[in-house]
């Protein structure tokens, strides 16, 4: 017996669930990518995302995945057996960094922990050491979507500063734009990449690369550039020269609209959104905890990311609970990843979401661990629901 007839839910860290509004705008005829109108939707996403971004830099839009963002990332701004230094904090800077090494790029990994947000002062301390300036460029994660970290970007860019090192910070706002603040050229980024299947609304296939003053000086002397990814080459006056190619039109329509939909709700109203929905899921899974099975992987409170919140399990096999969740009660959790495998569960709050979709999602995890008898603190859905009572106001 089930009880999952109707629309799936997917509460996994991307892709998300996209508005119907989204899906729609991509039901229609290409344009010709010769014409204003296509000029005019590429220069309108392109000042959109500058300001998501909150730079003043260039912003790309590129036909690729995350992992191809970081490509044009390394590609514009290294050189051969340039110094790589990777900020861990699970395991997507890592990967950031695996691809650095398989271009030829020398990597460096800050060891950091699963459990944890990166420490600036340990950033900073690294950098003092490296007195000759070899390392080249930084990468760190705004949100670590297997661990759930949150890093405090800003704090790491001053510690940068304080340590008066040259190097280009680079940052993965994949699992946060759109979702928690993030500010480029306040915060001292250089060159910050995102895709579009998790906060953003859209399918995946789009990947955004924004580069400041700084960063477009050193890539003029970077020898890893490749004509698809290369900044330079998307500068020229003909309108294709910014695709590289034909412009993926139907995902640039889609992109429109969600970008329409978090201007209508207002920037601040969607981070406000996050916050609110991403603190029930805490109170949550810190009642559950109290049966000593659920835990958080972030041990510290405020390191635990608005987007995405990674359960551990002890004890438990996850891949239970979620199958439960999936084939009982159609909504489909996060697995755990990397270190985590095996051992946590992952609930998506990023993008299109509200709070039936997430009190429902607490409520098919809550029913789950009774129908498994998965021992966890009564009253979990319960305390979700008397936050947002206590903090959305009439
Ligand atoms: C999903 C994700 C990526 C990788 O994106 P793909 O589109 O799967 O290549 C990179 N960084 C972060 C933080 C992510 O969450």
């Amino acid at each position: 017996m089930t009880v999952r007839a109707g629309r799936e839910f997917l509460a996994i860290p991307g892709p998300t669930t996209m508005p119907d509004e989204v899906l729609q705008a991509m039901h229609r005829p290409a344009l010709d990518i010769y014409s204003s109108q296509m000029v005019e939707l590429t220069e309108s996403l392109l000042a959109d995302l500058s300001k998501l971004f909150a730079t003043k830099g260039k912003t790309y839009i590129y036909i690729a995945n995350g992992h191809g963002a970081w490509e044009a990332t390394l590609s514009n701004v290294l050189s051969r057996g340039d110094k790589l230094l990777v900020l861990e904090s699970g395991r997507f800077a890592i990967g950031w960094g695996h691809a650095a090494s398989l271009m030829g790029v020398e990597v460096e990994v800050l060891k950091g922990d699963w459990r944890r947000a990166i420490r600036p002062a340990e950033v900073e301390a690294r950098l003092k050491e490296d007195k000759e300036h070899r390392i080249k460029a930084i990468v760190a994660v705004q949100v670590d979507t297997a661990s759930g970290a949150y890093n405090d970007i800003e704090a790491i860019g001053k510690a940068i500063k304080s340590a008066g090192h040259p190097a280009l910070f680079m940052v993965d706002t994949v699992a946060s734009l759109g979702c928690m603040p993030f500010e480029m050229d306040k915060w001292g980024v250089d060159v910050a990449m995102s895709g579009s299947q998790k906060g953003l609304m859209t399918p995946p296939g789009l990947g955004f690369v924004a580069a400041n003053a700084r960063a477009l000086d050193v890539h003029k002397q970077a020898n890893l550039r490749t004509p698809y990814w290369d900044w330079t080459e998307r500068e020229g006056t003909e309108h294709y020269r910014k695709y590289a190619g034909t412009a993926p039109i139907h995902l640039l329509f889609a992109l429109r609209k969600a970008i329409d939909m978090l201007h209508a709700e207002g920037l601040e109203n969607a981070f406000l959104r996050h916050s609110l929905l991403a603190e029930a899921v805490r109170r949550a899974v810190a009642a559950w905890s109290e049966g000593q099975v659920l835990g958080f992987n972030i041990a510290e409170a405020n390191e635990r990311s608005d987007t995405v919140t990674t359960v551990t399990m002890n004890g438990f096999d996850p891949a239970a609970l979620q199958r439960y969740c999936k084939e009982k009660c159609g909504v489909v959790l996060g697995t755990g990843i990397g270190d985590l495998s095996g051992q946590a569960f992952r609930i998506a709050h990023m993008g299109h979401v509200n709070a039936p979709m997430i009190l429902g999602t607490l409520g098919v995890i809550e029913v789950a661990l009774n129908a498994l008898k998965i021992p966890h603190g009564k009253g979990g859905t319960e305390a979700a629901i008397e936050y947002l009572g206590e903090s959305v106001g009439a």
